[in-house]
């Protein structure tokens, strides 16, 4: 089983002719060593694949995005599945990674990257090929989402816990590790496969990959009530906007944050109830303490900026919970004072991601038309742009990519 052929597309036919049947590798690339990526044998394909395609890198971080056409596609290890990548939304996450600013879980900025870097783990793709080992029922055809967490252990005490985004036995992800879905294919874990239901919309499902599931557990994490205050600073960006929207779900009243008329607009729409333009009003602190008469139950922090972190704790009433989503690039940390966190008895908690089955709890909100991402697709040469845009707080919602024809 480990013998490989490597093959062109141009002698696959007489390959096939010649008995090789499935076991065709087209190309390598450099990723993880993970023991049980060692066999290549793909059990079933359905069409044929190039050897190279096109892909959005970066050289090194800081460096410009170039795009590439003749990247590697890459080889379907054993128990792994290839997917072509049709659509996907683009992330803080990616950009503060391409710029070298992305905080890790150690305050320090993370610089340990795989390079040439290929971002994108918003990522809605197509299965085109299932490998040997694959269990369960996964369907050439079949819709699949590429998200932040890659691959992970199964044995640490994180992913017994159904906490596996902590995994610590190995845990590899789509920004740091692998390359993620800004390239037209990709082969992905069997064992730890977001497969999506064939109704979802493959369009708008890619953003509750990772801004969806880090806001629903931030709301989740305030334990909010029905009639309840809840502030989303960030309201109008691509985490903050499906943050209102889980919160209306289970009940809190809302109270929008961000800068501008149409982010009003926008967030109103939603089904905020009040909305504060942090750009017009002198003290948002005290505004929201007016709004809720003496501060609110819960507080979510979508934005990735440190400004907006500054004084969030300072929003919550006494024994209210400050949820941090969004992670500002660089190595800010919080203002708020240990005597304020300590006699109003606060609540600080932080959400990376969330499990797999969490997604799968976001997506189904989605499916059921209960939470309706905002996006734009655009074309994906407009990466540099909407990197740009992101960086000035320009966009609404969030961008979606469109990667590669839906064949
Ligand atoms: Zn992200
Ligand atoms: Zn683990």
């Amino acid at each position: 089983m480990n013998t490989v052929t490597k093959l062109t597309t141009r002698n696959v036919t007489a390959s096939k002719r010649a008995g090789y049947g499935s076991r065709l590798l087209f190309s390598s690339i450099s990723r993880p060593s993970i023991a049980f990526r060692t066999q290549l044998c793909p059990l079933r394909f359905n069409s044929t694949l190039p050897p190279t395609q096109r892909a959005a890198i970066i050289r090194k971080q800081t460096g410009p995005i170039e795009f590439t056409e003749d990247y590697p596609v890459p080889k379907l290890g054993y128990n792994e599945v290839l997917a072509k990548v049709l659509y996907t939304g683009v992330c803080q996450s990616d950009l503060h990674t391409k710029n070298g600013t992305a905080a890790g879980g150690d305050g320090k900025n993370i610089t340990a990257i795989k390079l040439p870097h290929i971002g994108g783990h918003e990522g809605v793709g197509r299965i085109l090929a299932v490998g040997e080992g694959v269990k369960g029922d996964v369907r050439i055809g079949g819709l699949v989402g590429i998200r932040f967490i890659s691959r992970i252990c199964r044995r640490c005490e994180y992913c017994l816990a159904g906490q596996e985004q902590h995994c610590i036995g190995g845990m590899t992800n789509h920004l740091h590790h692998e390359d993620g879905a800004f390239q037209e294919y990709i082969a992905l874990d069997g064992d730890n496969l977001t497969l999506l239901p064939d109704d979802v919309d493959p369009v708008e499902i890619g953003p509750i990959l990772c801004a969806g599931i880090t806001a629903y557990k931030c709301v989740q994490n305030c334990n909010i009530k029905p009639g309840e205050w809840l502030v989303v600073i960030g309201a109008g960006g691509g985490m903050g906007h499906l943050a209102v929207q889980y919160a209306r779900v289970v009940g809190a009243r809302v109270i929008a944050i961000d800068g501008g008329d149409h982010k009003r607009h926008f967030c109103l729409s939603l089904g905020a109830e009040q909305y504060i333009d942090f750009k017009t009003v002198p003290s948002i602190v005290d505004e929201v303490q007016r709004i809720t008469k003496g501060g609110a139950h819960a507080v979510v922090c979508a934005a990735g900026s440190p400004r907006a972190y500054a004084r969030a704790a300072d929003m919550l009433r006494i024994g209210g919970t400050l949820a941090c989503g969004g992670i500002p690039p660089g190595t800010p940390h919080l203002e708020t004072s240990i005597g304020t966190i300590v006699i109003k008895g606060l609540k600080i908690v932080g959400s990376l991601v969330g499990s797999l089955k969490d997604t799968m709890q976001v997506v189904e909100l989605t499916r059921l038309g209960r939470v309706k991402p905002a996006i734009e697709v655009r074309p994906w040469k407009d990466l540099p742009k909407v990197y740009d845009e992101l960086e000035r707080d320009a966009i609404l919602g969030r961008v979606v990519l469109k990667i590669a024809e839906d064949e």
